[in-house]
């Protein structure tokens, strides 16, 4: 792929993190001031949280569809997580890619790795609690899951956490500000890769172009 050809390709950042954490939270931080991201909106076959809207935090589907689209090779990835199945849209993320916005992934940990195999070049972005203590407040603070559902999701939460030394960006969520602002401040910095900014450099010293 040429310099010209990357510069007008949307960049793919995934953030992952445990349940609870507060993704949801500082990703409508971040889309705030950042409306020119697209939030990829996931499907999974998880029942709706009171306040969830299906196509605006999930497209909720069956067991049975989730399966034909893995079946169909309709999704970028899929993981199990706690007893139902999240996956990602690939023609969705290949439309925006295209069209040169950049799209937002909150994924799991094991989605992440695929993400990771199949676009090298995705910006991978973890967000930790500042203590587990913290984390298991945030969970039972958001008053949407039973008992014994948050304590396999706070179980899961340190299996997760030791995955983090494989992502690109480590933020620790202790104020949600500070934590949009982090994340802000390393989209600014990936754009300023070398790499995405050779073309000007061609232009204003005329380098090469290969
Ligand atoms: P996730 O999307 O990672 O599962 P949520 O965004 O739903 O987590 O946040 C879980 C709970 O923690 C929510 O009640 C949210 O209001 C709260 N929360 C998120 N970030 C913070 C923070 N920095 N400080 C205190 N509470 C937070
Ligand atoms: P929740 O049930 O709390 O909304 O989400 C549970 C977990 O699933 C979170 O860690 C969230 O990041 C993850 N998740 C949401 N959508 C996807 C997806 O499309 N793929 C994968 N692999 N994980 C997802």
């Amino acid at each position: 792929m040429s310099a010209s050809q990357k510069k007008t390709r949307g960049e793919l950042i995934v953030l992952s993190g445990p349940s609870g954490v507060g993704k949801s939270t500082v990703i409508s931080e971040l889309l705030s001031c950042r409306r020119d991201i697209h939030f990829s909106v996931s499907f999974t076959t998880r029942q709706p949280r009171t306040g969830e809207e299906d196509g605006v935090n999930y497209s909720f589907v069956s067991r049975g569809e989730f399966e034909r689209m893995i079946a169909a090779g309709e999704l970028l990835e899929y993981a199990e997580y706690v007893g139902n199945y999240y996956g990602t849209s690939l023609k969705v993320i290949r439309e925006q890619l295209d069209l040169g916005v950049d799209v937002l992934l909150d994924i799991e940990v094991q989605g992440a790795a695929k993400v990771r195999e199949r676009c090298p070049e995705a910006v991978l972005i973890f967000l930790i609690p500042p203590s587990i203590e913290e984390l298991s407040r945030r969970l039972h603070r958001r008053n949407t899951d039973e008992e014994a559902v948050i304590q396999r999701r706070l179980e899961k939460a340190r299996q997760e956490c030791r995955e983090c030394v494989h992502y690109d960006y480590l933020v620790v969520n202790d104020t949600v500000m500070n934590a949009a602002q982090e994340i802000q401040s390393i989209l600014q910095a990936e754009q300023c890769r070398t790499q995405k900014r050779i073309g000007l450099a061609q232009g204003i010293i005329g380098l090469p172009a290969d």
